[in-house]
């Protein structure tokens, strides 16, 4: 029998996926000393078990009991022991932090008896009460799920049949009232009694935080990070220490660094005489940690203490929980901490100045989604008629610009209707993450840098602004007031500058951020911007690492440039159709109409010298670099006019002599899969000159740069292939041009066909090079049309699991990659020298760039903006496999 619980003295920081984070670091801290309230952990492994089985595994009724009696013996009282009661917290804790997703239970011990005892203990009778509703309350409403509000209702009712405003202003006799209320809600509402024993009340509430990792919010939260939806969660059962024991205790949270901006110093939040949950929900506001100092310097000085220790011991920011109980520090959690993107990058630097990780180590600890983040543009000048209204906590950075909502579902509706929105809350709680979600940006009125709001945004990479308190914000009038009576109405476009934490009534501009200066090379790094001397030291060691080269997705010599300045090594996708389009549409349709010989090639004459022009400009762009051209790939109905207008123009008699032929050919040329139909090397063979033409146009323009004395490098490349006769067909009308024009260019093929993947060893032997369409890829494989399928019936999909994340986005490596993996491996016995890239849309996707490192490709290809990404991704996942 596995063994399904850990006590914190047996865990260690590498075991998160079994204990889980929380109880990793829980366990990490006990054996470096800390101040942790003794406990223990029930392994994810036991979830699982749990979730699949519906029971819990044979065992470990027994186990979590032998572990309960050590933890009572080091406490010296049993649980809910009536004269001096051991209460627990049972806490839930996955591999990776859901902050606020899963379930919580505090107090278990507590009952009829016991409450006496813990009255009588802590000297503080109103505590106690407190303290034994607060476990009615969540008992009920985690464990036996009753509806949480009429918890609430009926503390409103105590308070205002009282009065009073706050919690703090009922009494011992109001919470013994409580007590009953709730315990008679309990009745009525679960159909069974509060249970008394201590025992019972533990295990139903480690089978609730079991049950709580498929609770709605955490499944979409899952799929929002792309966490797994099969790891399960640990349970931690945690000596219970209470920050509300009076004005010597309190509760808090803090940061070893500013989450923010990296900068070192005292961050975090406190709170005289409250739980660890009412921070975190930013239902009371708290003060700033230095303040601590103030109120009880011995804390404060063993706090800082120990978060240098942890932050030397862990080489990285950490976040931590702890609880003040009478004087005497606990820790309650910490983990490396979620950061923003801008910090992630300065911490990592910063961390190899401090000589605590070296430069590789510091390159695995940024993403390219963090990255990407960092590119996005900022607010530039604001106009005179956009006013700022208020400011708040810059809490995540970024520019957002949307209508005003003040309800998640609302968000969530305006979003689906594609409108950009931000969300206004007081304060957010894990009910209002489909509405984050839908939202551009997050706007509360309370709560501090560690509130939910702020938490989850960062995670989620959102612009947030919190804890604005001068914004009075009325839900249900569905309004905002701002000092000086300014009022915000749904619906009313606001921007929140989530760096500043201001706030404007209207639309402000955005411009470039500062790192696609430096891509740019309009900022550079030596200009005193520290975010982006980082950035700049991070993509140069990256650089330094990677084994993968980057190429460009670019058709004309402005983007070719552009992503030339952004790092690219090359064009793996210059998609020549995109020539074809405004003007030259005529061309095309010339070329179509031709009856004879003549006009066909009078067409293609037409055309040539365009294309020429085209080429020319990126070969410039590129120069010495190689450059990919695809041959034309779409069905050529896409460059006539629509079916429907032109019988419409024939039925109603305005139609040309020219517009009755052309309904012929786009009668003619109709398909019903046109994906699947003439498009690709398919035209090439069937449209005498076509290909031809591309191909004297791209040698043309090769020789004519090479003349001016410049170094061209041509890869001509022919799509949808699915048979090496079709390349061999084509190759040798290529060739033949070539060497009429007397230049030199590598011809290969997409592989963008299961049948092209599973015959790549044959195909290998009329290709120079193979490059993997994998969008194509996707759509053949799995059957999909890629035009339709993501709004007919992905969300679903997504929604049930049946995807982690879209196969367009991230490439699917068990099936569209192992055709890769084949067709990589056979071409390359084939023709051992084969050149293979990507460069469908996954050649800038983080994930699937390790993919293509792993399967040894030479190099991906990405649309310009995402070239930095594909580098640092490309770094990474170098780093990470020499391990
Ligand atoms: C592909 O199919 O992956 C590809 C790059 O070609 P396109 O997207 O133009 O079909
Ligand atoms: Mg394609």
């Amino acid at each position: 029998m596995p063994k399904y619980v850990y006590d914190f003295t047996e865990g260690n920081k590498d075991l998160k996926d079994l204990l889980g984070g929380k109880g990793a670091n829980l366990a990490e801290m006990t054996n470096l000393g800390l101040p942790v309230p003794p406990g223990f952990t029930i392994t994810s492994e036991a979830c699982r078990y749990y979730l699949d089985h519906e029971a819990m595994p044979e065992g470990l009724d027994a186990e979590v009991g032998r572990h309960l009696e050590a933890l009572e013996r080091e406490m010296g009282k049993r649980l809910g022991q009536p004269d001096d009661p051991l209460l627990v917290s049972v806490r839930s804790g996955a591999k990776f932090s859901m902050p606020g997703m899963m379930e919580t239970v505090l107090n278990v011990g507590l009952n009829d008896e016991s409450v006496h005892g813990l009255a009588e203990r802590s000297g503080n009778e109103r505590f106690a009460w407190d303290s034994y509703r607060r476990l009615i309350q969540m008992f009920g409403k985690t464990v036996l799920d009753i509806d949480g509000d009429l918890f609430e209702t009926a503390i409103d009712e105590a308070k205002a049949a009282k009065g009073v405003e706050s919690d703090l202003d009922l009494d011992t006799d109001d919470f013994k009232g409580l007590v009953a209320t709730y315990k008679t809600i309990v009745r009525e509402h679960a159909g069974r009694e509060f249970p008394t024993d201590p025992r019972e009340q533990m295990d139903l509430a480690i089978k609730a935080v079991f049950g709580s990792w498929n609770a709605p919010r955490a499944i979409l939260y899952r799929r929002q990070e792309r966490i797994p939806a099969d790891l399960g969660t640990a349970v931690n059962i945690v000596a219970m220490v209470f920050g509300n024991l009076g004005m010597d205790s309190g509760t808090g949270v803090a940061f070893t660094r500013d989450p923010a901006s990296g900068q070192q110093g005292i961050y975090g939040d406190y709170l005289q005489n409250a739980q660890g949950e009412d921070v975190v929900a930013g239902i009371r506001s708290t003060v700033p940690l230095a303040e601590l100092e103030q109120i009880d310097k011995k804390s404060y000085a063993e706090l800082l203490q120990i978060m240098e220790t942890l932050e030397n011991h862990y080489r990285d920011l950490c976040d931590i929980e702890f609880t003040i109980e009478g004087g005497k520090l606990w820790m309650l959690q910490t983990r490396v901490g979620k950061r923003t993107a801008a910090a992630a990058f300065r911490i990592a630097t910063q961390l190899v100045d401090q000589e605590l990780i070296d430069e590789d180590e510091a390159v695995r600890r940024v993403t390219g989604d963090q990255l990407a983040q960092l590119m996005f543009p900022r607010f530039g000048e604001v106009a005179d008629d956009v006013k700022k209204i208020t400011e708040g906590m810059g809490a995540s950075p970024g520019a957002a610009v949307g209508k005003a909502v003040f309800s998640s579902g609302r968000a969530v509706e305006l979003a689906d209707d594609g409108e950009d929105v931000i969300l206004l809350r007081r304060e957010t709680s894990p009910d209002d993450l489909d509405g984050m979600i839908a939202a551009r940006g997050i706007l509360t009125s309370r709560g501090g840098k560690t509130s939910h709001a702020a938490v989850v945004a960062r995670g989620m990479g959102k612009t947030c602004v919190c804890g604005a308190e001068e914004l009075e914000i009325d839900v249900k009038a569905r309004q905002a007031t701002a000092p000086g009576g300014v009022t915000i109405k749904e619906g009313d476009v606001i921007s929140i500058d989530g760096t500043t934490g201001a706030v404007y009534l209207g639309e402000v501009a955005v411009v470039d951020s500062p790192v696609v200066q430096y891509f740019e090379g309009t900022l550079a790094a030596s200009d005193g911007d520290e975010l982006v001397a980082s950035v700049d030291r991070l993509m140069r060691h990256a650089d330094s690492r990677r084994r993968l080269a980057v190429r460009a997705n670019a058709d004309n010599g402005e983007d070719a440039a552009r992503a030339r300045r952004f790092g690219a090594q090359g064009i793996g996708l210059c998609r020549t159709e995109h020539m074809f389009l405004g003007e030259r549409r005529q061309y095309v349709e010339d070329l179509i109409l031709a009856e004879t010989k003549e006009d066909r090639s009078a067409a293609l004459r037409a055309l040539e010298p365009l294309q020429k022009q085209d080429f020319k400009e990126i070969f410039a762009a590129m120069d010495g670099l190689p450059v990919t051209i695809r041959l034309i790939d779409p069905p050529l109905h896409e460059f006539l006019p629509d079916l429907t207008d032109l019988t419409v123009r024939v039925a109603t008699g305005d139609a040309s002599s020219d517009d009755e032929r052309l309904l012929e050919a786009v009668r003619r040329l109709h398909e019903q899969n046109p994906m699947l139909g003439l498009r690709g090397v398919r035209l090439g063979v069937v449209i005498p000159g076509l290909f031809g033409m591309q191909v004297r146009a791209i040698a043309e323009a090769a020789a004519e740069l090479k003349e001016a004395g410049k170094e061209p490098h041509a890869e001509i490349m022919i799509p949808l292939v699915g048979a090496v006769q079709e390349l061999e067909y084509i190759r040798e009308e290529a060739e033949k041009v070539l060497a009429d024009v007397g230049v030199e260019a590598l011809i290969g093929t997409m592989i963008e066909l299961p049948r092209a993947a599973m015959t790549a060893g044959q195909i290998a032997e009329a290709a120079e090079f193979f490059s993997f369409g994998t969008n194509d890829l996707t759509q053949t494989t799995w059957g999909f049309s890629r035009d339709d399928v993501e709004s007919a019936f992905f969300g679903r999909y997504l929604e049930l699991g049946i995807f982690g994340v879209s196969p367009f986005e991230t490439l699917d490596v068990d099936g569209v990659g192992r055709l890769v993996r084949i067709a990589a491996e056979e071409g390359r016995a084939t023709r051992p020298g084969l050149k293979l890239g990507i460069c469908g849309e996954h050649g800038g996707d983080p994930e699937s760039v390790h993919f293509f490192h792993e399967v040894g490709l030479d190099y991906v290809s990405c649309s310009p903006f995402r070239i930095p990404v594909a580098r640092l991704e490309a770094g990474r996942a170098a780093i990470q496999s020499k391990g």
